[in-house]
């Protein structure tokens, strides 16, 4: 369906009697707050939801429907995982044979319609519904099972802890103890699910705590208003905020003790509609892998890497959206070379770990400390191996491939798809070709998949050998691949995913691939060059994953890009 234009939109909702006004403050939460206009329409309570999703239906081209007129069949609401519907804010309503029909308040976005289609197999329709009443379906379909009068919270671990631990939770005073619990119990579940962020979010008539694990949000608790205040305190009191500073962002370190161990965590508070939102980013060390053997990487691949970064200079790239787990593998690249070399300088943005004997230097950007000016920096004060945090304008692009060509290592990240596109990238930004191909020795993309639960992965019936060959499998490889799905347990959630490996797609600068750099061919060229000197795309490496069984054929078609417009190797993905 096709997006209203901006003017017939307008128009209705200001007949609906929404003030210009409120439209720019429905813009401006959209956008900081990254809520669906509906939500942030709703919000305003200028307009019945049901008469506001009639008008708006007609608009969007969608049919709308009425969350609180139909009960949802049970098997209805079984096709879709609880933590899916809950993420992407959706009820599905309805099936007739392949179409799985869901009602939501954002029906045009693509990237839940993808995520349910390779989650259940069906076509995905969606009809427009009010986010409030998503809201209420949600809690009505998906019953979360924690119960705040439920926890039993051990806080023998916890430092700082106050005596009245073992009071109650749940009774509508918002008592120290109690918050302090609710805190507490917060950052466990985020330990003890492997989470990496914790969001903490207001509402208008609830909060909501969401963990980020294995790169999805995932709701664990609701939380009454009328505990926010404290909450929020408690938190930013543990993160040494100041408590009375409400209306500007606040950024700190917090180190918590838990069982003896400490955990850092970096938190950022920052002003919404409805109050302070909270993001703490845990910081385990411990979480940090620097053994290179276990990165994932297959060992040939391993192998191209390592020559890379222990060559005397050249330029060596890690690329990947963010999450792709490129700091990792930057950090443990780090590690290996702290053995060998004694001047390594790194500038970052912002300093996640710190290494014993690497000096790192953060960038600040509100004083004018730059990459550019940091890596300027640097070349004065004779490092053997330098780690720029992002490449991210030419400017830097320049100063790295010069440091790179004048006797140092450099060690990057870029935010590209795919080893080929990170050199297109570079040339696109202005660099010279002729100094890109002598300075660049290797280019490593990576992306993370979620791997299928251990505790319940099956043989995969619906992935067929012919299914396989039309991947690219040859007939006798087909055969032997093991296509695995894990079909949903209580240890993962009954998502049938748990934990994450990470592929790469190693370029490795060779005659070959240089020479076709030099004379500027095409993306599309390159990739194939770079294909025939010996590089497994991301695609090859995740359906070599997918026929070992660690990852689904879902997971390792929807992560990676498809080979498109590249003659079909003739090689299995080994
Ligand atoms: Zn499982």
């Amino acid at each position: 369906m096709a997006a209203p234009s901006r003017n017939v939109l307008q128009d209705e909702l200001m007949a609906l009697g929404f003030s210009p006004e409120d439209l720019q403050s429905v813009q401006s939460a959209m956008e900081v707050q990254k809520i669906s206009m509906l939500t942030a329409l709703e919000a305003l309570r200028k307009v019945d939801p049901r008469q506001l999703v009639d008008v708006l239906g007609p608009i969007f081209g969608c049919p709308v429907v009425h969350l609180e007129d139909r009960d949802v069949q049970q098997n209805i609401i079984d096709l879709v995982p609880k933590e899916l519907a809950q993420n992407f804010r959706f009820i599905p309503i309805d099936r007739s044979a392949n179409n799985l029909i869901v009602a939501t308040g954002t029906p045009q976005n693509s990237d839940m319609i993808k995520a349910i289609q390779l989650r259940t197999n069906f076509f995905v329709r969606t009809v427009l519904a009010s986010e409030s009443r998503v809201t209420e379906a949600l809690a009505k379909y998906y019953a979360t099972t924690m119960n705040m009068a439920d926890l039993k919270v051990d806080e023998s671990g916890f430092d700082g802890g106050d005596a009245q631990k073992r009071k109650e939770i749940g009774g509508d005073s918002s008592d120290d103890a109690g918050i302090t619990r609710l805190a507490h119990y917060i950052l466990q579940q985020c330990l003890s699910t492997g989470a990496s962020d914790i969001h903490v979010e207001p509402y208008e008539t609830e909060m909501r705590i969401r963990l980020r694990i294995d790169g999805s949000l995932v709701e664990i608790q609701k939380v009454k208003l009328a505990w926010k205040e404290s909450l929020l305190t408690k938190f930013k009191i543990m993160a040494n905020m100041n408590i009375s500073e409400k209306r500007l962002p606040q950024d700190n370190n917090m180190s918590i003790s838990i069982g003896g161990k400490p955990v850092d965590f970096r938190v950022n508070a920052c002003p919404t509609a409805y109050g302070e939102k909270i993001v703490m980013r845990i910081l385990d060390k411990s979480s940090l892998q620097t053994d290179m053997t276990k990165l994932g990487f297959d060992p040939s691949d391993l192998k191209k890497f390592q020559e890379s970064i222990h060559l005397s200079n050249g330029m060596v790239l890690v690329t990947g959206p963010t999450g792709s787990g490129k700091t990792v593998t930057l950090y443990s690249a780090m590690a290996e070379l702290n053995k060998v070399a004694d001047n390594i300088t790194t500038a970052e943005d912002p300093v996640e770990f710190t290494l014993p004997g690497i000096n790192q230097v953060p960038i600040r950007n509100d004083i004018g400390l730059n990459f550019a000016t940091a890596l300027r920096a640097f070349l004065r004060q004779d490092p053997d191996i330098i780690m720029v945090g992002e490449i991210r304008d030419l400017e830097t692009a320049e100063i790295a491939i010069k440091a790179a060509l004048t006797g140092h290592m450099v060690l990057s990240t870029l935010h590209t798809n795919s080893a080929p596109e990170t050199v297109t990238r570079l040339l696109n930004m202005g660099v010279e070709p002729f100094n890109l191909v002598s300075a660049l020795t290797c280019v490593v993309a990576q992306r993370l998949l979620r791997k299928n639960c251990v505790r319940c992965v099956a043989p995969d019936p619906s992935v067929s050998v012919k299914n396989l060959i039309e991947l690219g499998f040859t007939p006798g490889f087909a055969a032997k691949a093991r296509p695995m799905k894990g079909t949903g347990c209580a240890t993962c959630n009954n998502s049938g995913e748990k934990g994450r490996i990470a592929i790469h797609e190693v370029l490795v600068m060779g005659p070959e691939v240089r020479q076709a750099v030099a004379d500027k061919v095409p993306p599309m060229e390159l990739k194939l060059i770079c294909m025939r000197a010996g590089m497994r795309t991301l695609r090859q490496a995740a359906l070599y994953k997918m026929s070992q069984g660690i990852v689904s054929l879902q997971e390792a078609v929807g992560a990676t890009l498809a080979d498109n417009n590249v003659e079909r190797s003739d090689q299995d993905p080994v």
